[in-house]
């Protein structure tokens, strides 16, 4: 083996696997270093997201949402079941096996595309050499023209409510449960914490989310963080905004272990509540830990952040930075774009990647999405703009459906009328909000969309009669205003 390439990858996550396959779809030769190992020790690509993020998670709000229909509603379209149960260890072996199979794809598309990959550490030395331990502990020193680092993030851990991974865990201990505990505890009811909670919820158990700021959804726009607030609430999810926990303690009762958390609430007063399972949530951190030598000349900001400009280039030449190891938000598809950009930009193309339009899922039921900007930032930026808004209870598609929770709001210029952002929570939101982001990436105007034929009866009316809405040209709903 050749210890020479034109690329080296770290971290074969979203990022650093797009990064590492158009590398190489565009002729160069690429290596790809990547520690993690499956339950069984053996390396295995596909970072957070494919492991323990994104694709595991979806597994359990699928199988969970199935079951919350078949226990909850399939009587109100006539037909009744026999007693729905749920089994726990199938639902996660399920997951397991999605798991293992996403990422096993990741491998073949490697192979696919002649991307060595190697499984084991890498650490970034000086003048783009790169210190690779495999997995045996066999060290070797690779060198190459570009080194892209795209070693992801980890869960953020916080003093008051250490991980045992048995009572307390993070977000990756809350895909492995092997019963539904009676009561689960989240700490931070932001976008992780609200799909996990969500999970067990619907399988039972009661879940309370102690969220320390008092704004739900601080970084959605709050007209739909507000109509998502009052949804979660009628499913029962116990969201107590302004809770900060302070403390926990895990005990050994007759019931077994517990654990009990102290916060204090929104009037600043002290509170307990005692939990089978208590799962932490507050957030994510970039993950360097070993990555460089302290001569590699790459610099972190303030944040723990690799330090990068729009491009993606870190401070050492040759030496780029993508992912959640990066500034922006610390979602697989922001990485994956960065990865496409930079592995064009090796190549010597010109490409430049779109931060004003990256979409946001949280993937409660029913969905929130998001692109562009809230109401509150244009306010803030001070820009003229109109709002339409259109609710779900309006959209014959989705009242069949018995999906009828929720809204489309679009937000234009108020005097070129185009898009500046959408917010939808409702069914099939985020494949919605993606059809609004090519939209915009085409420079589209609310008439543009309200002009567009869309397909009756269909969940992406609302699209439409919102985007009419924003000049008051809805059909379905008494407008409040007719601009023109
Ligand atoms: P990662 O996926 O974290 O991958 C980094 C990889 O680098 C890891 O495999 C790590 O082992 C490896 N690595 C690190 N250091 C080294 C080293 N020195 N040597 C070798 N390898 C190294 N995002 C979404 O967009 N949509 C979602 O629905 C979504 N759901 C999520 C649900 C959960 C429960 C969680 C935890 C996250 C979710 N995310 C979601 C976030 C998403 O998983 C991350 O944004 C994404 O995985 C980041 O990709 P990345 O490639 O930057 O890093
Ligand atoms: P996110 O960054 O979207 O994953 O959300 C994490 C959430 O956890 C944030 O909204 C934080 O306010 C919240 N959080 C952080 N620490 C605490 C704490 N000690 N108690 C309650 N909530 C917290």
């Amino acid at each position: 083996m050749s210890n020479k390439y034109d690329v080296i990858v770290i971290g074969s996550g979203p990022a650093g696997y797009v990064a590492a396959i158009r590398a190489a779809q565009l002729g160069m030769n690429v290596a790809c270093i990547e520690k993690w190992k499956d339950k069984a020790g053996k390396g295995v690509n596909g970072g957070t997201c494919l492991n323990v993020g994104c694709i595991p998670s979806k597994a359990l709000l699928d199988s969970s949402y199935k079951y919350h229909e078949a226990h909850s509603n399939f009587k109100n379209h006539g037909i009744s079941t026999g007693k729905v149960e749920i089994d726990v260890p199938a639902m996660i072996a399920r997951k397991d096996k999605i798991v293992k199979q996403m990422a096993g794809g990741v491998s073949g598309l490697f192979k696919a595309n002649k991307v060595t990959s190697l499984f084991g550490t890498g650490k970034l030395l000086a003048n783009r050499k790169v210190q690779y331990v495999n997995l045996e502990g066999k060290e070797e020193v690779l060198e190459a023209d570009n080194v892209i680092l795209a070693s992801g993030s980890i869960p953020i851990a916080i003093p008051v409510a250490p991980i045992d991974n048995d009572v307390i865990v993070d977000s990756t201990g809350a895909l492995e449960f092997t019963e539904v505990p009676n009561r689960v505890g989240v700490i931070g009811a932001g976008v992780i914490g609200l799909e996990l909670g969500s999970v067990w919820t619907r399988l039972g158990s009661k879940v309370v989310l102690l969220e320390a700021m008092e704004t739900f959804l601080a970084i959605m726009d709050q007209q739909i963080a507000k109509e998502a607030n009052k949804i979660y609430k009628k499913q029962g999810l116990d969201i107590r905004l302004g809770c900060r926990v302070t403390g926990s303690k895990v005990e050994v009762t007759k019931k077994g272990k517990e654990v009990v958390v102290t916060y204090t609430d929104k009037e600043g007063k002290e509170a307990t509540e005692t939990f089978d399972k208590l799962i932490v949530c507050v957030g994510r951190r970039p993950f360097t830990d070993g990555l460089l030598a302290e001569d590699s000349g790459v610099k972190l900001d303030e944040r723990g952040s690799i330090y990068v400009n729009d491009l993606c280039s870190t401070s050492a030449p040759g030496v780029w930075a993508v992912g959640d190891v990066v500034r922006g938000p610390m979602l697989a598809h922001k990485g994956s774009e960065e990865g496409v950009m930079v592995a064009e930009r090796i190549a010597g193309q010109k490409t430049v990647m779109n931060y004003d339009i990256v979409p946001n899922v949280i993937y409660t039921h029913p969905e929130i999405a998001a692109v562009g900007r809230t109401e509150e930032q244009i306010k803030a930026d001070g820009e003229p703009y109109n709002v339409g808004t259109f609710p779900f209870l309006a959209i014959g598609r989705a009242v069949a459906a018995d999906e009828s929770d929720g809204m489309v709001k679009m937000i234009a210029h108020a005097e070129t009328d185009r898009i500046l952002g959408c917010h939808i929570v409702g069914p099939s939101a985020p494949d919605l909000v993606q059809q609004v982001a090519i939209a915009m990436e085409f420079g589209s105007s609310a008439e543009d969309i309200g002009m567009t034929v869309f397909g009756h009866p269909t969940y992406s009316e609302a699209v439409k009669e919102a985007a009419l809405a924003v000049n008051g040209h809805a059909i379905h709903m008494p407008n409040k205003k007719r601009r023109k």
